[in-house]
């Protein structure tokens, strides 16, 4: 019986779309994923209706035991799948996670250094209208402008000249490794504390694609969304010393009764990205990077830094004589989903940006493997060779949609688990 269909079809029906938009299309955002059905079941699941303010054995709720159990296998999970002393599994959304964390070890006005929004970081980094830039004294750090590989000699000067009490290292948009130990030298030269929101490449680190922050950091926040193929969500891993402060403003500092069937669907996720699949997953979400970026170098397509060592590329789309609004719909028209984004330096605005970001996680989860990155890669530089050229991209199109009909999404048709 599908009960929302028959009682909410307006609702059902913006969800098959979406559904089919889904299996249809080429889905490049760098941060989107498909989630298993599992994932998908736990999310949808009872535990929606239940409250649970508190944490597993200190509920302020009666009828938590069952959802105690929920909630400590995922902290469990969490703690084995990255080697972390604790967790919260909490946190709604990276942005949650990130200002729990800042609450636990900053007082506004407290100066802290982190990533230039308009060079790969992410809002929550100090970004004026948001309550990071509202409440502390970021101060932004950048890329070479040759290499544009994070400047170590500037953030060292500036956490020099700045004394941060917290240094904040992850980005949103940044197609290298980060090299988390120099980071960690930095902030203990300067007595500063060290967090990495690893948002992005948490899926590369549980796959061991990526050096870990974990070793190296007082606090390691993430998205579980993201490479790490899980539900919506936000988690934070900490040394022992800190869960005390870090729990107390997850709750009460910041949000009131967990998601109990997310953070089901965040134990599910973790379970998963233990197995040896999602270690070859993670191998071949590079792999494909590294294809569909030397596709496109080749083509003549200049890269930010000069390719990728991870799930993403950044394009400087100005190259072709096209701002990053237009690449973008261009894409979209022949069905390849792809963000705007700023480059660094750029001198164009964030709303025409000169590039746009790329990504290979959701793809890679489908199933595709180089060949099909090779093909994407030629249709990506194709389409936006000839910008004006309804026909070609209708032509590319219907290729697209037949390419996407070997590659099912996890879900299949099912629009709800
Ligand atoms: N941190 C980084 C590096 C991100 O890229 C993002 C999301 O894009 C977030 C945090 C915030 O996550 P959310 O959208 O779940 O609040």
């Amino acid at each position: 019986m599908n009960w929302l269909q028959q009682q909410d079809p307006e609702i059902w029906e913006t969800i098959q779309a979406e559904a089919t938009r889904q299996q249809d299309g080429l889905e490049m955002i760098a941060s989107e994923n498909y989630t298993s059905l599992a994932v998908m079941q736990a999310a949808g699941s009872v535990l929606t209706n239940k409250y649970a303010e508190g944490y597993p054995g200190r509920r302020y709720y009666g009828g938590c035991e069952h959802v105690d159990v929920t909630e400590s296998l995922a902290i469990e999970r969490a703690k084995k799948l990255f080697g972390a002393e604790e967790a919260n599994v909490q946190p709604h959304a990276g942005s949650q996670a990130n200002t729990a964390v800042y609450l636990s070890c900053l007082e506004p006005g407290d100066s802290v250094l982190g990533l230039d929004l308009a060079q790969g970081g992410h809002l929550t980094h100090g970004m004026k209208l948001n309550i990071s830039g509202r409440l502390y004294n970021f101060h932004s750090y950048g890329v070479d402008k040759e290499n544009h590989r994070l400047d170590f000699d500037q953030i060292a000067k500036l956490a020099r000249e700045h004394k941060p009490k917290l240094i904040v290292a992850g980005a949103s948009a940044y197609p290298r490794e980060i090299p988390h130990d120099r980071f960690a030298e930095i902030a203990n030269d300067v007595g500063a504390k060290l967090m990495v929101d690893m948002a992005h490449y948490a899926g590369l680190v549980a796959s061991g694609q990526h050096n870990s922050p974990v070793p190296y950091a007082d606090y390691v926040t993430t998205t579980t969304h993201k490479t790490l193929r899980g539900p919506r969500s936000g988690l934070i891993l900490c040394k022992k010393e800190h869960l005390k402060l870090v729990n107390r403003n997850v709750f009460p500092g910041t949000q009131g009764g967990p998601l109990m069937h997310i953070v089901a669907a965040k134990a599910v996720c973790f379970a998963e990205a233990m197995t040896p699949a999602f270690k070859e997953y993670g191998k071949s979400l590079v792999s494909n990077a590294k294809a569909l970026a030397e596709t496109l170098m080749s083509a003549g397509l200049p890269l930010v830094s000069g390719g990728t060592d991870n799930h993403l590329m950044l394009v400087d789309v100005t190259a072709l004589g096209l701002g990053g609004k237009k690449a973008e719909a261009v894409l979209e028209a022949c069905g390849i989903t792809v963000n705007m984004n700023m480059i660094p330096f750029d001198e164009r605005k964030p709303m025409d940006p000169s590039g746009i970001r790329i990504g290979t996680p959701a793809l890679t989860t489908r199933g595709m493997g180089t060949d099909e990155m090779k093909r994407i890669g030629g249709w990506i530089h194709q389409a936006l060779s000839n910008s004006d050229d309804e026909s070609l991209h209708q032509s590319i199109r219907s290729e697209i949609r037949e390419l996407c009909k070997n590659f099912p999404v996890p879900a299949g048709d099912h629009a709800t688990a």
